[in-house]
C-alpha cells in the first residue's frame, strides 16, 4: 500500500523546502501500483532533465530523494528510475544500480501510460500529457499538462462533449 504522507515525511528532511517543489504526477510504474504515482520536481532542471538540487554529494533532486529515504549510497552507483520519468523524486521509484545495469534498463521496452480519453496522449520528450482536438478538419494543440485529468477536461471543454 502506498502512503503519500509517509513518503513526504521522508522527503521533508531535505533542506530548503524540497517538498514544496514537488507535485503528485499521474504516471505510475506499470504493474506496480504499490509504489504510488510519480512525484514530480517542479523547480529547476539539469540538461539531462533531472531535477537540479544540491544536497551532500548530490546534484540531482532524485539523488537527494533517494538519500533522504534510504541513506547514503555507494557513489559509483547511479540512481535509476523504475518509472523512466527523469524529474520524478518518488523514492519508491528509485533504485541504486551499477552503470551497466542502468544501460540494460534503458534498453527495456517501455510501456507507455495511456490517458483513457480521446485526444490526450503521453508525450515522452516532455514527460507530460499532450492535449489536442480536431475541429472542422483542423487540428488544434491545447497544450501540455502534468495532470492527465486536467488534459482530458480541457479536451472535453474545447470539443464541447
Ligand atoms: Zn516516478
Amino acid at each position: 500500500m502506498f502512503h503519500l504522507e509517509e513518503v513526504i515525511e521522508k522527503l521533508s528532511v531535505l533542506p530548503r523546502g524540497f517538498v514544496d517543489h514537488v507535485v503528485v504526477g499521474f504516471n505510475w510504474v506499470p504493474d506496480r501500483p504499490e509504489l504510488g504515482p510519480c512525484l514530480l520536481w517542479t523547480r529547476s532542471f539539469q540538461k539531462s532533465r533531472y531535477g537540479r538540487y544540491k544536497y551532500k554529494h548530490c546534484e540531482g533532486a532524485h539523488q537527494a530523494a533517494y538519500v533522504a529515504a534510504n541513506g547514503d549510497y555507494d557513489h559509483s552507483l547511479v540512481i535509476d528510475h523504475l518509472c523512466y520519468v527523469e524529474r520524478c523524486v518518488n523514492p519508491l521509484h528509485l533504485r541504486a544500480v551499477t552503470q551497466s545495469e542502468n544501460m540494460k534498463a534503458a534498453r527495456r521496452p517501455i510501456k507507455r501510460p495511456s490517458s483513457g480519453c480521446t485526444g490526450v496522449t503521453w508525450n515522452e520528450q516532455s514527460k507530460m500529457w499532450r492535449a489536442r482536438v480536431s475541429k472542422s478538419g483542423k487540428e488544434f494543440f491545447l497544450g501540455l499538462f502534468d495532470n492527465v485529468e486536467e488534459a482530458c477536461a480541457k479536451v472535453k471543454e474545447v470539443r464541447g462533449y
